[in-house]
């Protein structure tokens, strides 16, 4: 691919490296409450401490809208990461300007300091070329490692890569690897599961995967806008019945694409939302009573679904097949989760997911370790698989 790495960089030993990375931790009385994504940096961090090079690192914390605010201070973080590094850091109240040029002459070579919240200042997210130069004035090279924060473009994530040479580091590139097999250069046939609640969050997903997989499996609440769109009553079940018409265009795309649109045809339905309700049932998707909701993909319909994807050996996966949170309805997912997971063990899949709520479910199927690649980026994976360019990648292709 075509963006430098850490691979590529010389002797780094007393630069100066800027490195964006995400620290926007979820916090709960001073504490981080989960170290995913700090965990995730820590590769680059050190090894470009331990080659040498002072690390400054940058990142967002919260939506503190252009202005100081001490409870989204990136201080409150540097505990939480100090103990995942198991390194001492010094933490570094501005982004730039006089008190960065001195904490950069304090700090040795190998030594790490963490900038303030990128987001205290209004230049970042309006990408303000006075504020991104300022930036680069105290670094001699950038690493973006936030592949998060990529699809924004930012001062600290687009404009500095502009103005100094820009790496990939561990992190990114692990996940630009696992996006490319998946996608951009898969090996076919490709199947994408598509579920979550409704179609209106994810029509761009859809109207991109069309043209790009072989087998398009839908559940979710959205599944049953198409079954609506195809005339099956689907009771009172959430849907978006406005959006037939487009349902209805997406799946004449995929004809003409030679895409193979997967709709359950049987379903586990309840009267109420609730876990483990006396009124669930499974039954064929005809036979859907006017008080009924959709809440799962059946199991005859996740048998046919798991034989779809042993012919498969690519799987790019988005969105829940059924509301996963109450049992029984957790059914679908866990179990085709386990046959991707399965698959992916023997060899024959490369399996790729992501987005929250899927990615909750997969570990609550007990198999995102048995991925091929599981994405915690949210908001850039979406954006990644409706086939948009990523700004803060994109600013570090075509560098070499
Ligand atoms: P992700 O966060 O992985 O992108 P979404 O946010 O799009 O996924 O969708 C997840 C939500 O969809 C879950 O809260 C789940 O309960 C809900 N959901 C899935 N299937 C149904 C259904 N049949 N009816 C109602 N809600 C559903
Ligand atoms: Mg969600």
């Amino acid at each position: 691919m075509a963006f430098r790495t850490l691979d590529d960089l010389g002797d780094v030993r007393g630069k100066v490296a800027l490195v964006r990375v995400d620290l926007n931790v979820p916090m709960q009385d001073g504490r981080a409450t989960d170290l995913t994504r700090i965990k995730a940096v820590v590769p680059t961090i050190l090894e470009l401490a331990d080659a040498g090079a002072k690390v400054l690192l940058l990142a967002h914390f919260g939506r503190p809208k252009g202005e100081r605010h001490s409870t989204l201070s990136l201080s409150l973080v540097q505990g939480d990461l100090e103990r995942v590094l198991g390194r001492e850091v010094m933490f570094i109240p501005e982004i730039a300007g006089p008190v960065v040029e001195q904490a950069v002459g304090i700090l040795r070579p190998g030594d790490i300091g963490l900038l303030e919240n990128t987001r205290f200042w209004p230049g970042e997210e309006k990408n303000d070329p006075e504020l991104a130069k300022a930036i680069a004035a105290n670094g001699d090279f950038y690493v973006n490692d936030a592949f998060s924060a990529a699809h924004r473009a930012h001062a600290s994530t687009e404009g500095v890569a502009h103005l100094l040479p820009a790496y990939a580091g561990r992190a990114m590139e692990k996940e630009l690897k696992a996006l490319d097999a998946a996608l951009r250069n898969p090996q076919r046939p490709v199947a994408a599961v598509v579920g979550g609640a409704k179609i209106s969050t994810k029509l761009e997903v859809l109207e991109n995967l069309v043209g790009k997989v072989q087998h398009l499996i839908i559940g979710g609440g959205m599944a049953n806008t198409f079954l609506a769109a195809r005339g099956v009553d689907v009771g009172k079940s959430l849907c978006e019945h406005d959006l037939a018409g487009t349902a209805n265009e997406i799946m004449d795309a995929a004809d003409r694409a030679g895409c193979t649109v997967h709709l359950p045809y049987d379903v586990s339905v309840a009267k109420e939302l609730v876990a483990n309700p006396p009124s669930e049932r499974v039954c064929n998707v005809h036979e859907v009573a006017a008080d009924e909701m959709i809440l799962d993909v059946g199991p005859q319909a996740v048998e046919a679904l798991a034989d779809v994807l042993k012919t498969c050996r690519t799987l790019v996966w988005n969105g829940p097949l059924g509301a996963f949170e109450l049992p029984p309805f957790d059914g679908a997912t866990v179990a085709l989760a386990r046959t991707a997971a399965a698959l992916t063990k023997e060899g024959s899949l490369v399996s790729v997911a992501g987005g929250g709520d899927t990615v909750a479910a997969l570990h609550h199927a007990g198999v995102a370790e048995d991925f091929t690649y599981v994405s915690t980026a949210g908001g850039a994976f979406l954006e990644w698989m409706e086939g948009k360019q990523l700004p803060g990648v994109a600013a570090l292709e075509g560098k070499d």
